[in-house]
Parts: structure tokens; C-alpha cells; sequence
């Protein structure tokens, strides 16, 4: 039997792999890939319920990694790797350290294609700035030979960032109202990619009801996203029928022609174009 073809998701939050990237990890473990999820915090300094005495850092994180935990099997992830370091402080994190640990772990699990946040962040969140150049700094360092390494290099062959388009855009705005924060005094908000600038779209209807499972997983975070419950089928469908990426680099294929797979290039029996 052929190997699988493998799909890595390289994030910064628990709830961050189902709110953004869920239809689409979903949609490949039940096609047969083998879904992996790097999460570097255990969003320690989220927050917690609605309880009016916030247990400790450490308590919160515990909670929430097994929540992610939850919604990663809901999702078919098959393994799941959690980080060390500190929610809403990763952007302050050691950077040769936390390159060389998510260098290791793309090593051993050999990812065909690692999806990740845009350069952005989405909407300007500061970890999930530092997830995406952390995510293809080590994407570049597996690449390289190591002799301290226990594994061998490996060669990702696509990478990809999570992009919205502007339709998709819009169904989040009425389901979440307006996400924006403010980060040194400077207000940041979601900008949509134009259509033409986004190179990838993935057809997830099939998967939104286990999404929205996999939302109800997060039980700390659900007075955020209790309003989509109230959500009709056709706003699930707006919201998480399909979803979008930008290829950073392929190794594979190219061109402007709309891609509708992450793997494309990538299938036994098709010849790189
Ligand atoms: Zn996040």
C-alpha cells in the first residue's frame, strides 16, 4: 500500500486549528491523509468560561490543551503536539529554540504540505504573526542537513497560508460581530484577500457539522461562539463551507489556475506540471 499523503497544521491556540483550519483537516483524515497539529501555546492567558475566580495559568492551559485535545479527535487529527510556550508571549519566544523544536517535530512526522496562519496573523494577533515565521523557518531548517538531528532532513513540498476571501470574510463578521484588537495603541482588524490573489479553495460542506462539534469542544471559550448555535444551515454553510489558502511555495506545481487541493502536484500517478 502507498504512503499516506501528509497534511501538518502549525498554530498558535487551542481552538485555532477548528475555528480557522477545521473543515479542511477534517475533510483530509477522512480521505485517508494523515492530519498532524503543532500548537504552540496551551492559550494559558485565555480566557475561562464565565467563572467569576479564574483558576492559574497553568490551570486554564490544562483545561484547554485537553479541550484541543477533544476537538483534534473530533477533527480525525492523528497526532497532536503541544508547545511550551506562553499564550499571548510567543512572539517574545526564543527564536533559534523554537525553530529547532518545531524543526524536530516536521522531521519526524514528515509533512507533505504545512498549512499555517498568513504573514498577518488573520487579523494582526501577534502569535499568530510569530506561528507563521516560526512555522516556515523550521519548514526551511528541515530541509537542511543536521548532524545533531535524530531524524533525517525532509523536504516539505508546499506550504500555505490560511487567507479569507471576501465573501468568507463577511460571513465571519455577522457571526463574530467585529473582530479587532489592539495591539501598541494601534488598532488591527481582519483585511480579506482579494479572489484573484487567492491561489486555493477548499470545498468543506461535507464537513461543518463536525466542525461545529469540534467548536463545542472548547467548552472554556463557548460564551464567545455561543451565537452560532443560532446560526441556520446556510449560515454554517457560509461560514465554514469553504476555505481558502494563498501557496507560499510548492515545490510541485505552479501557475494561476485555481487550485482545489492541497495536494495538487502532489498525487500518486499525476506528474508535477
Ligand atoms: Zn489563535
Amino acid at each position: 500500500m502507498p504512503e499516506p499523503l501528509r497534511l501538518m497544521a502549525i498554530l498558535a491556540h487551542p481552538d485555532d486549528e477548528t475555528l480557522g483550519f477545521g473543515g479542511t483537516l477534517a475533510r483530509y483524515a477522512a480521505e485517508g491523509v494523515a492530519t498532524s497539529l503543532v500548537t504552540a501555546t496551551r492559550g494559558q492567558r485565555g480566557r475561562f468560561g464565565i467563572a467569576d475566580v479564574r483558576p492559574s495559568d497553568e490551570e486554564v492551559g490544562r483545561v484547554r490543551e485537553q479541550e484541543l485535545r477533544d476537538a483534534a479527535a473530533v477533527l480525525g487529527i492523528r497526532e497532536v503536539v503541544v508547545l511550551d510556550y506562553l499564550d499571548k508571549e510567543l512572539d517574545a519566544a526564543p527564536v533559534g529554540e523554537a525553530v529547532a523544536v518545531i524543526t524536530a517535530v516536521i522531521r519526524r512526522l514528515r509533512p507533505d504540505v504545512i498549512v499555517t496562519f498568513p504573514p498577518d496573523g488573520a487579523y494582526g494577533h501577534p502569535d499568530h504573526i510569530a506561528i507563521s515565521q516560526l512555522a516556515m523557518a523550521a519548514t526551511v531548517a528541515a530541509a537542511a542537513p543536521d548532524p545533531r538531528s535524530a531524524d533525517p532532513p525532509h523536504r516539505v513540498a508546499k506550504l500555505y497560508f490560511r487567507v479569507s476571501s471576501p465573501a468568507e470574510w463577511r460571513a465571519y463578521q455577522s457571526a463574530f460581530k467585529r473582530l479587532v484588537s489592539v495591539v501598541d495603541g494601534v488598532e488591527r482588524e481582519v483585511h480579506a484577500w482579494p479572489e484573484w490573489s487567492i491561489t486555493t479553495w477548499i470545498d468543506t460542506r461535507q464537513q461543518w457539522p463536525q466542525v461545529w462539534r469540534a467548536v463545542q469542544c472548547h467548552r472554556t471559550q463557548m460564551a464567545m461562539y455561543e451565537s452560532l448555535g443560532e446560526l441556520d444551515d446556510a449560515d454554517h454553510q457560509a461560514l465554514w463551507g469553504n476555505q481558502q489558502f494563498y501557496r507560499a511555495y510548492s515545490l510541485v506545481n505552479g501557475g494561476r489556475a485555481r487550485e482545489t487541493d492541497l495536494f495538487a502536484g502532489l498525487r500518486p500517478g499525476e506528474s508535477a506540471s
